[in-house]
């Protein structure tokens, strides 16, 4: 333990930062644990965001753990609203707003930032995007309005059709863009796709698919078609809120300050160790010892930026042992996504990057069950809609570890 006392200092109070607390306080009871955060530091789920309108809880009911209790029940210290700045890897020090702080390990779970696109336009900066609570306060504010009828969501990802989902069942009218020509266009096969699609349209969402949106400007209206929204082939809607759901980009900003290696995401070792960035990840002896750990949406193991709970969850508890002086790899089994589409129950398991086969579909009249093989005839992905989403379970056990356990 150094001076300070501060033990294992986390930033970010996020799923990744709050589960290495849990799971490295199970191991030990007496390290000081201290969470760095810009958020209010207390716990909620992210996941309930998009499909809170059809729980029918508020933003004040998704705050699952407020701060103080979570401080209490973990024995940690939380400072929030407090942005860390920098990192001085030499003197184990952080530099934030509320002055420095000081570090034996410190674990980076810094997450990932909302990708904004390029929108022209005086009401493009009023497009939002939901990331985090306080943003989802401010979404569901201005959907409170009873002005607010009409919603467009940029994007028809997991997140995009989720939303969109939610919106219907909160009475919302809701219009859907994307430049590709389908729902989920990186995770689903075509005929996974198209029941997805004729699903949710029956919800009552519209597609607009092959286009993005071009421009927003603020009509003036003071009720009922706030924005006019130009997508890319010319045409102009009429709507109230515009939410984008394009994507995120993984929080690098202090680890590519601090000279650690970045690539998409922070890339540490198996061990979620961070390198720096003339060290290669598996350098032998001699690498200076770096106390720097990255997990969570902002990290990319082995080439995989997966943010998603159980790798999360996985990586938690690998990064709880390893700091609790046992060091250990990460390890992902076959991890599929729930998408939390009612109108169209889905789960994913997307092959891995790189993998070669193919998609073969069958389609039924309640469900498709699309399965991913390699050329030897193994199974290394599927996707399931409707129905046959019953079989999760089945065919995850089929397939290989993404990552496999490595004993020394
Ligand atoms: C709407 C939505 C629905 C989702 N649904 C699912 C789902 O159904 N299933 C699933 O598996 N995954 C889902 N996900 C993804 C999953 O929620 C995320 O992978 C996960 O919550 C990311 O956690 P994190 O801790 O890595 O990052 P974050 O939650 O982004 O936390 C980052 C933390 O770092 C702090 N921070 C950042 N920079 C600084 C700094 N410089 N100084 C101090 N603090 C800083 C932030 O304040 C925050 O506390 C969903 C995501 C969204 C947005």
């Amino acid at each position: 333990m150094n001076a300070s006392g501060n033990g294992v200092v986390i930033v970010g109070s996020g799923l990744a930062g709050v589960s290495v607390a849990r799971e490295l306080r199970k191991l030990d009871a007496a390290v000081p644990i201290r969470i760095v955060t810009a958020d209010s530091g207390g716990f909620y789920s992210k996941p309930n965001l998009s499909n809170a309108l059809a729980a029918g809880k508020n933003t004040a009911q998704l705050m699952q753990t407020p701060r103080e209790a979570l401080e209490k029940q973990l024995a940690i210290r939380i400072d929030f609203g407090v942005r860390v700045t920098n990192i001085l890897l030499a003197g184990h020090l952080l530099e934030t707003s509320a002055g420095r702080i000081e570090y034996e390990k410190l674990v980076l779970a810094s997450g990932a930032q909302p990708i904004r696109l390029t929108i022209a336009g005086e009401g493009a900066a009023a497009v939002l995007s939901v990331n985090h609570i306080d943003d989802y306060a401010v979404f569901r504010e201005q959907l409170a309005s009873p002005s607010v009828k009409r919603v467009a969501i940029l994007g028809a990802g997991l997140i995009g059709c989720e939303f969109a989902n939610d919106l219907r069942s909160g009475g919302f009218e809701v219009d859907v863009f994307d430049i590709a020509p389908q729902p989920l266009g990186r995770l689903l096969p075509a005929q996974a796709a198209a029941f997805m699609r004729k699903h949710l349209e029956a919800a009552g969402v519209r597609f607009h698919f092959g286009v993005g949106a071009a421009s927003v400007e603020r009509t003036g209206a003071a009720s009922g078609n706030i924005y006019s929204l130009t997508d890319s082939a010319g045409t102009i809607h009429a709507v109230d809120l515009v939410l984008s759901a394009v994507g995120l980009k993984p929080d690098t900003t202090l680890a590519a300050v601090a000279g650690l290696a970045v690539n998409r995401g922070i890339v540490p070792d198996r061990q979620l160790r961070c390198c720096a960035i003339d060290a290669a990840p598996q350098a032998g002896a001699g690498r200076p010892e770096v106390q720097v750990f990255a997990v969570g949406d902002c990290a990319e193991v082995e080439g995989l930026n997966l943010p998603y709970v159980m790798p999360i969850m996985a990586q938690a508890r690998a990064l709880a042992k390893t700091l609790a002086g046992m060091p250990t790899d990460v390890a992902y089994p076959a991890m599929p996504v729930v998408v939390k589409t009612p109108a169209c129950p889905t789960v994913v398991c997307p092959p891995p990057p790189g993998v070669v086969g193919d998609w073969q579909e069958e389609i039924s009249v309640d469900g498709v069950r699309a399965l991913f093989a390699s050329p030897d005839g193994s199974l290394r992905g599927f996707a399931l809609c409707g129905a046959t989403t019953a079989e999760k379970s089945a065919l995850a056990a089929r397939l290989p570890a993404l990552l496999s356990e490595r004993h020394p």
